[in-house]
């Protein structure tokens, strides 16, 4: 099966004209794919075309397999099921400015952080560009009825999205191809947790993407206890990439620090947090640690939480909190999908 939602305008159009028909077929099918709909939705082809096309490509990668909404605050978490049974999650969020989707990149993850659910099973495999333009499509269709679709992106879902970096850049081009979901990559953020040559490339790039960093540590040692990368790749040298980011893009970094109890959220973790940080061109983002069962880490107070962003307000360092959405629905990265499959009798979801 061909992926027809992987593909540009103009390389849809190609693939049209080499299957024997005109290009304006082409130019149809790619509008019809970024709004959402299936061949059998495709009204303006005609029905024998439909037909051959269903044969041997598909048009939606991805399929909600379930959905649960928050009672709190409208929250969505999607299972998303793709065309080989693999499942990805991804999360809607409504704000005043619009509303945001959480997208995964890769089903499981390698990157082996203590305090996740996705990588416990580690990578299962990449995700295509065409299927996370899928996700954006599902939760569209999901809104349908609706004034609003989804007009900001982030990739912090499960996987690491500079770990699959070709598909990761060919699917943020999709996003503002002429005629297509037009999403400007402005309201897009693309969080790693430090592959430093990676930040680099991406910021060759020149795409106006926010680069969103999980630090969670003030200095490596500390670093080393949660995250495997660390011992790959120093606090300076990613610092260093961001800065380097910064100058290219001109657009400033977030830092996500989960405060954890006991290893990175004391008051001296938050002082020298402020100190690697002065004068540079970015934000904190403090996220309470959601505690996964399998894990053995423990979140923090909400004085805690206070206690730290006092600090860094004291040096000025430009700090929030991320609001805790949907935290009835297994909120947290990958607990849904564990969930379903540890429910399930065959092991998979
Ligand atoms: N691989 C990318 C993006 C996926 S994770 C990255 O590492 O940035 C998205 C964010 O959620 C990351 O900041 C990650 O560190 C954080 N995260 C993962 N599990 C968490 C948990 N149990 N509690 C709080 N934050 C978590």
């Amino acid at each position: 099966m061909v992926e027809l939602t992987g593909m540009t305008r103009e390389e849809l159009t190609g693939w049209i004209r080499a299957q024997g028909y005109p290009a304006f077929r082409g130019k149809q099918i790619f509008e019809w794919i970024h709004r959402g709909t299936d061949f059998d939705g495709m009204t303006n082809l005609p029905q024998d075309m439909r037909e051959k096309l269903k044969a041997c490509a598909t048009a939606q990668s991805v399929s909600i397999r379930l959905h649960r909404k928050s009672a709190l605050d409208g929250t969505v978490k999607f299972l998303y099921e793709m065309k080989d049974g693999n499942c990805v999650e991804g999360v809607l969020m409504r704000y005043k400015y619009g509303i945001s989707l959480c997208i995964s990149t890769q089903v499981g993850c390698r990157m082996g952080c203590r305090f996740c659910a996705s990588t416990l099973d580690g990578r299962v495999r990449d995700l295509t560009a065409g299927e996370m333009l899928g996700e954006i499509l599902a939760a569209n269709r999901y809104l349908e009825g609706e004034e609003q679709k989804v007009s900001h992106v982030v990739l912090m879902g499960s996987g690491e999205p500079l770990d699959n970096y070709d598909q990761v850049i060919r699917f943020l081009h999709l996003l503002r191809e002429e005629e297509g979901i037009r999403i400007s990559l402005r309201n897009v953020s693309l969080s790693t947790c430090g592959i430093v040559p990676r930040m680099y490339d991406l910021a060759r790039e020149k795409l106006p993407v926010t680069l969103c960093v999980s630090l969670h540590a003030p200095n490596d040692e500390i670093r080393r206890k949660t995250m495997p990368i660390a011992e790959k790749w120093t606090i300076r040298e990613i610092l260093e990439a961001c800065r380097n980011y910064i100058r290219e893009t001109g657009r400033r970094v977030i830092f996500e620090y989960a405060l954890t109890e006991g290893v990175n959220a004391g008051k001296a973790e938050a002082e020298e947090l402020a100190g690697i940080l002065r004068g540079m061109q970015c934000h904190v983002n403090l996220i309470p640690l959601n505690e996964v069962r399998e894990r053995h880490l423990k979140g923090v107070s909400e004085e805690t939480v206070r206690n730290f962003m006092r600090v860094l307000e004291e040096h000025r360092i430009s700090v929030t909190r991320r609001r805790e959405m949907g935290d009835d629905i297994e909120g947290a990265c990958g607990q849904l999908r564990r969930k379903v499959i540890s429910d399930s009798t065959d092991g998979t979801c």
